[in-house]
């Protein structure tokens, strides 16, 4: 970015939570689905039907009060928000006022050191968070040249997380959708899921001349992807840089992502911008939240994952870059840690990090969706640490077959003989056979080329059909070789 200048960003996430049914009537809370088979005269917003709270959402907007430091207020309460759009049967979003059930929070981020001149943590501001409920979804086309409206989305709980624009680069912008991400799933609250878009942000941004006030702000929308926060917000960090410098004003606007040209581009003006003319719901009561409820809500929190990943630094001995992989979701660190117990953290760090995520990326899959035991991968990692099996057969032929749900290691070692060779007389009755089979590799070693050695090793790996245990035959050949150069 040009000398002298300075982004500023503020990011608003809308998150889906996981309820059982929506916010304001008995409807499953699902994504999916025959259109239209999850709705009701509600969510439809027919004439006289009357909303009533979802008291799940309201705990879950607690927790992610508490877990961002912030406060809870105990009375709040809903208005309505009035656009039309044919995706919103009512003619209005019930949403909060004035006042949000979650106010001043923070989120530590990972400073971002090409523009902060140094790293640490920045600290980032939560102005509020507030229920609200979502809207349906237009499908356009669908091959017939009309538009379909989908109303299961409709009444969906949200819980809108308003940042404070203290993000100061795109790549700031990345870690704190990260970190929100990472909370909400780690809190339960949220599935995660971007594709369906249980997490959507909407970025502001302004660029200023270092130290000046704030600058006027572009709101980008339809951003779904942790990426393309980050490439929207370069691009229009560039943009609006350019004219700063140029002195050319510009003004506040709503500009959408388009991500396959890769540019921002603009929507509408201020100039059109809407009036919602909220005014307060007048078919719900305040929202009047009582310190017992908070506390109950204190007491069932998780871990939270910060903390979770000072924790596993001091456990297991893994590095903080590993520690954050093993954190990419609740279920994934679970697994690690069901499979890391008995002082084998490294292991089971490499086993996830390694066998299990190449699995995951080549099948596109979910750690859910692996079917992988973690009582099972546990196992394994014993067997091996114990030389059971070895570590290649492992990870070539057991872990493979356990996917398949072939049964526990123990019972495929046993089935299939994979068991790991750990004598010692047929390993030097191998090793023997090796290097008579090899009278010129032999001679050549004998001549000074050390490195034939491993040449021997992989030879004696393959005649066992890799059951042998590589210490014992690396062990065994040493032995033989000495023992050959003293005749
Ligand atoms: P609105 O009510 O129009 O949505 P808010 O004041 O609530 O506006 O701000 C919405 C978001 O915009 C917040 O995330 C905030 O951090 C961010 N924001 C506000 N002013 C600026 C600015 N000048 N530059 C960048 N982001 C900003
Ligand atoms: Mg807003
Ligand atoms: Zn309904």
């Amino acid at each position: 970015m040009e000398s002298g200048y300075e982004a500023v960003i503020g990011l608003e996430v809308h998150v889906q939570l996981r309820t059982r049914s929506k916010m304001f009537c008995a409807c499953r809370n699902e994504y999916g689905g025959t259109p239209n088979g999850r709705t009701c005269p509600v969510c439809l917003g027919l004439p006289g039907a009357l909303p009533v709270l979802n008291a799940e959402a309201v705990r879950m907007a607690i927790a992610l009060g508490l877990a961002v430091g912030g406060e809870i207020r105990e009375r709040s309460t809903f208005y309505r928000k009035q656009y039309f759009y044919p995706d919103l049967p009512k003619g209005y979003q019930i949403t909060q006022g004035p006042v949000a059930v979650v106010e001043r929070g923070r989120l530590c981020i990972p400073g971002d050191p090409l523009v902060r001149g140094g790293d640490g943590v920045v600290q980032v501001g939560i102005e509020r968070a507030h229920l609200e409920e979502d809207a349906g979804k237009s499908n356009h086309d669908m091959g017939r040249g009309s538009s379909y409206v989908d109303l299961n989305r409709a009444g969906v709980p949200l819980l809108e997380i308003v940042g404070a624009p203290d993000l100061r680069s795109g790549q700031e912008a990345y870690d704190y959708l990260k970190a929100v991400h990472r909370l909400v799933t780690f809190l339960g609250i949220c599935d995660g899921n971007l594709e369906e878009g249980s997490l959507r942000c909407d970025a502001n941004v302004s660029v200023r001349r270092r130290g000046a006030p704030l600058g006027t702000r572009v709101e980008v929308k339809n951003i779904n992807s942790f990426r393309f926060v980050r490439m929207a917000l370069d691009y229009e960090i560039q943009r609006q840089t350019a004219l700063v410098a140029k002195g050319e004003a510009f003004g506040q606007e709503t500009r959408g992502w388009d991500a396959d040209k890769g540019e921002t581009r603009s929507q509408r003006s201020k100039e059109v911008a809407m009036d919602y003319r909220y005014f307060p719901e007048p078919d719900l009561p305040a929202l009047v939240i009582a310190r017992a409820e908070i506390d109950a809500v204190r007491a069932g929190l998780p871990e939270l994952p910060e903390a979770r990943f000072e924790r596993f630094l001091a456990q297991y001995g893994v590095s903080p870059y590993e520690a954050g992989l093993l954190l990419q979701s609740p279920a994934f660190a679970d697994c690690f840690e069901a499979a890391a117990g008995g002082g084998l953290g490294k292991q089971a760090a490499n086993w996830m990090l390694g066998e299990v995520s190449r699995t995951l990326n080549e099948r596109g899959q979910s750690i859910e969706a692996l079917g992988l035991r973690p009582a099972h991968l546990a196992e394994l990692i014993r067997m091996v640490e114990a030389g059971a099996v070895n570590l290649n057969t492992a990870k070539e032929v057991v872990f493979p077959l356990l996917l398949a749900g072939e049964g526990t290691p123990a019972a495929i070692v046993q089935g299939r003989g994979l068991g790991q060779v750990s004598d010692r007389a047929p390993i030097e009755a191998m090793v023997l056979e090796v290097l008579a089979a090899n009278p010129g590799q032999l001679a050549q070693y004998r001549g000074g080329k050390a490195s034939l050695k491993g040449f021997f090793v992989g030879q004696v790996m393959k005649a066992g059909k890799g059951k042998m245990n590589p210490t014992l035959v690396n062990e065994v050949l040493e032995q033989i070789l000495a023992s050959e150069e003293a005749k």
